[in-house]
């Protein structure tokens, strides 16, 4: 799906299917340069993360490896509390290994905190974050985030992986979501 295909839910198109993809590269080209010699496992949490890391590994040009968790935040309504619980564990073991969580977007990094810490007590050789969106208030997040894709307004969006109600995640470009549809 194309933006195109749903322009009347978007009030604006912030990046294209194109400009994603020519960003990607450009972050696949800095982790194969940072990691060189050694082999990266990327994290992903679902199901938000899996357009961003297909698209990563198949832009890298070194051996990557892949697993998934899966996460429920404790939270009232839309607020998140940043209590985490784990619904689908990684099947891979993290001691020793070089470890880069890739995330989909951070808003106020909640979650992300708390998956760090529990991640970092499992001993990697080293953990890094890479989220392919960030608004504002992840800046004032206790954790470093190593790579950003695009840093983006404070605004609800859509496509490349999310969602609202289950949808538009199939979309190939990132847009702010109209707010006649959520009103
Ligand atoms: P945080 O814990 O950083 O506040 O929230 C992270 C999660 O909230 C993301 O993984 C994502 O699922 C959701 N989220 C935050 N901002 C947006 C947004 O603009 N659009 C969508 N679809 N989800 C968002």
């Amino acid at each position: 799906m194309d933006a195109a295909d749903v322009m009347s839910d978007l009030s604006e198109v912030l990046y294209t299917a194109d400009e994603i993809a020519e960003r990607i590269s450009e972050v696949a080209a800095q982790i194969d340069e940072d990691y060189e010699g050694r082999e990266v496992l990327m994290v992903g949490v679902l199901n938000g993360a899996v357009m961003v890391m297909s698209d990563l590994q198949r832009a890298m040009t070194s051996h990557v490896q892949m697993d998934w968790m899966a996460v429920s935040s404790y939270g009232s309504g839309t607020q998140s509390s940043g209590v985490v619980r784990i619904l689908k564990d990684l099947n891979t073991e993290l001691e020793g290994r070089h470890v880069i969580v890739v995330e989909d977007i951070i808003d106020t990094g909640l979650t992300l905190s708390y998956l760090m810490s529990n991640l970092a007590s499992r001993r990697p050789a080293s953990l890094e974050i890479m989220t392919m969106f960030s608004k504002p208030e992840a800046a004032e997040m206790d954790v470093e985030v190593k790579y950003v894709g695009f840093e983006i307004p404070n605004q609800f969006v859509v496509g490349y992986g999310l969602d609202y109600a289950g949808r538009y995640r199939n979309m190939r470009d990132l847009g702010i979501l109209a707010p006649h549809v959520y009103a």
